[in-house]
């Protein structure tokens, strides 16, 4: 089962090209994250929803629908730094989670399908980075790696933006519209194996990224018993699993599209309409300035 968040806060699934409205057979109110949140968080499991019946439900043709972010605002996005051997080469890392652990995206830095991916500075490298999403169903703490996939809901391609500067990384990924979501969420029974999907991201028409999800470092069931050990992880809550070879600088206009078998096809575009020089960031109080 595919859901998403459409037309503003219409919970929907995705079908042979239309998307068929269950918000109100749901009958959930959407609340401030928006409806598939409010669908996790009230319990409601894929078994139950494969169950309903929704043949009256309106329909409409996917091409008239405006897809949003499945998940607008998560109580929080956790991301996997350095989890593909080739990008750890690539980054001349030698560390890995277990050195690094894991880190946090503002919730607010979430966007989806079709819209643009805002770059903050005009003269400082910021790259896509293509990765595997993971949707929490139900709240998980300190969890076993071999029980940890038991609390997925499901699975989407996100983008965990990035710009290639000095903060820390909660800094460098946090931006508004650096992390890409959707176009839906695929549910991890249909989903399948998380650790086998093949992966592929292009940036202006070139394919950047490819991988399968066997190459991950951490597994998807070790990244979340990771993430588990050191935070709650609530339902709704995205997991970017990390990113393999093949980052490389975003340029004004350029379309960034990562596709991930059995999840779809996510694309926006790149814009330069609000960037700034780095320098006329806040605040200019770095201890490298020699004039401090
Ligand atoms: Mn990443």
């Amino acid at each position: 089962m595919k859901l998403t968040t459409f037309n503003g806060s219409r919970l929907g699934i995705v079908e042979n090209q239309e998307i068929v409205d269950i918000t109100d057979s749901v009958g959930i109110p959407a609340g401030a994250g928006g409806p598939l949140l409010a669908l996790i968080e009230a319990g409601t499991t894929v078994e139950e929803l494969t169950a309903m019946d929704f043949s009256t439900a309106p329909r409409i043709p996917l091409a008239e629908a405006q897809i949003g972010a499945p998940l607008p605002r998560p109580h929080k996005v956790v991301g996997a730094p350095v989890n593909y051997v080739d990008h750890q080469i690539e980054m001349s890392e030698q560390k890995t989670i277990g050195d690094y652990g894991v880190f946090l995206k503002a919730p607010s830095s979430v966007t989806g399908q079709g819209g643009s991916i805002d770059l903050p500075y005009l003269d400082k490298r910021t790259d896509q980075e293509g990765e595997l999403g993971v949707v929490i169903g139900k709240r998980a703490r300190r969890v076993s790696v071999e029980g940890a996939l038991d609390y997925v809901f499901g699975y989407m391609p996100v983008l965990d933006i990035t710009v290639r500067s000095t903060e820390d990384r909660s800094t460098r990924k946090s931006f508004r519209t650096f992390t890409p979501t959707g176009p839906y969420v695929v549910t991890a029974d249909e989903a399948g194996d998380p650790d086998d999907l093949e992966l592929k991201c292009w940036v202006g028409g070139e394919l950047r990224q490819q991988v399968n999800t066997r190459e991950l470092i951490f597994s998807i069931a070790e990244v979340i018993a990771y993430a588990s050990h050191v935070m709650d992880l609530e339902p709704g809550d995205i997991i970017a699993s990390g990113t393999p070879a093949g980052v490389g600088p975003l340029t004004d206009g350029d379309e960034v599209v990562v596709e991930i078998e059995k999840l779809g096809r996510l694309s926006l575009t790149v814009s330069t309409a609000n960037a700034i020089r780095y320098e006329d960031r806040p605040g200019q109080h770095s201890t490298t300035d020699a004039a401090h």
